[in-house]
């Protein structure tokens, strides 16, 4: 998508942080950091948000997942914990359209929904 940010990233369009990278997989800093760890890991294919997922999409998904946990590793909270959050439209405050986790770690995190 010509328009969106991630894919941009995905194409090196735009510098980033990158910390995990695949043939499907891209994971990178968050700008606005909201804990010590913060990442944010995107598929490279261009996915609007979750509710556009298909049977086809399951397996990059799941990709996902895996890519969480060895980062997790990777950058020292696998043992403390962390969160793994994805924002879907309006209501959540999703703001860039282009599906994505956040890996959020490294402090107590507190309640769920603030
Ligand atoms: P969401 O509200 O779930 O869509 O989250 C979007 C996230 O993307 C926010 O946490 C932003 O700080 C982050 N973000 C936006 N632009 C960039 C960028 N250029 N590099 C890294 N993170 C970004």
């Amino acid at each position: 998508m010509a328009d969106c940010i991630f894919c941009k990233m995905v194409n090196k369009e735009i510098n980033t942080n990158i910390v995990y990278e695949d043939d499907d997989i891209l994971a990178f800093r968050d700008i606005a950091p909201k804990a010590p760890v913060h990442v944010l890991i995107i598929p490279k294919k261009h996915i609007s948000d979750m509710t556009k997922i298909t049977e086809e999409d399951s397996k990059i998904i799941g990709k996902m997942h895996l890519a969480a946990v060895k980062i997790a590793k990777e950058l020292g909270i696998a043992e403390t914990g962390f969160r793994l959050v994805n924002n879907c439209l309006g209501d959540s405050g999703q703001e860039v359209m282009h599906i994505h986790y956040h890996l959020v770690g490294g402090r107590p995190l507190g309640d769920f929904v603030d």
